[in-house]
């Protein structure tokens, strides 16, 4: 339902969920963040409202520089903390607004590979992919287009990855996605509105738009791996 990430020089757990409350009118039913500490992905993830996020981040904090945040409207499993987003494996973490149709031919074949789902969402195969493809050896990057480029479906997606500080990987198709540029950092989220904390400069992908983002940088493919150039506008909405 709501998607933010950053890629930033300060610690992101507190601003992921102060981002993802500027969400909280579109209505969602669990909410989580994951972050990169040490190189490592941490997660934390809740049923229900975003105070629940924020009191367990409070008994339980996660640092990290870089991370990404979700609100849950489930379409596919109970609104569980264990359906509930980011969804990881070892190596990647990834938030997903929308609907995979086709999960569950591509969950078939990734089991005959081994790699098992551990919720009833339609999202988590996406991390499954991803993460079959590096083992494969694959890099961050390769291994989102090989994946995203057999997805049907609508989707939002934004990727970090185990080891990798200064790195977004976001792609959009049929759900809307934004990138924020800041002082130093950058951002995606699923509209202006929860980029509004941290920017007013933003880009919208286009349909079948990809980007690798970074501190320094946003580069925007099209869906078949040319590079773009979109607007960077200034957004409306004041914080
Ligand atoms: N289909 C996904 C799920 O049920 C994402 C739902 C959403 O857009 O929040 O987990």
């Amino acid at each position: 339902c709501g998607i933010v990430g950053i890629v930033g020089q300060r610690p992101v757990a507190d601003r992921l969920v102060s981002a993802l409350a500027r969400l909280e009118y579109r209505g969602y039913d669990s909410a989580g963040i994951a972050t990169l500490h040490e190189g490592e992905l941490q997660r934390r993830r809740v049923s229900g409202k975003l105070v629940n996020l924020a009191d367990k981040l409070r008994l339980d904090p996660i640092g990290g520089l870089v991370g990404i945040g979700h609100t849950r409207w489930a379409t596919h499993g109970a609104p569980t903390e264990i359906n509930a987003h980011p969804h990881a494996t070892s190596r990647v973490a990834v938030v997903h607004n929308g609907i995979i149709e086709n999960y569950r031919s591509l969950l078939v074949e990734l089991a005959a590979d081994g790699y098992l789902p551990s919720s009833q969402t339609d999202s988590e195969v996406v991390a499954l992919m991803v993460t079959r493809w590096m083992d494969l050896g694959l890099s961050p990057v390769a291994a989102v287009q090989a994946t995203v480029s057999r997805l049907q479906g609508a989707f939002a997606l934004v990727f970090m990855f185990q080891g990798e500080e200064d790195l977004l990987v976001a792609a959009r198709q049929g759900s809307p996605l934004a990138i924020g540029y800041g002082d130093g950092e950058m951002f995606i989220g699923s509209d202006a509105l929860a980029l509004s904390l941290f920017t007013d400069r933003v880009t919208y992908l286009e349909e079948g738009d990809w980007t690798v983002v970074t501190l320094q940088s946003a580069s925007i493919r099209s869906r078949d791996g040319h590079a773009v150039d979109r607007l960077v506008q200034l957004s409306n909405t004041s914080s």
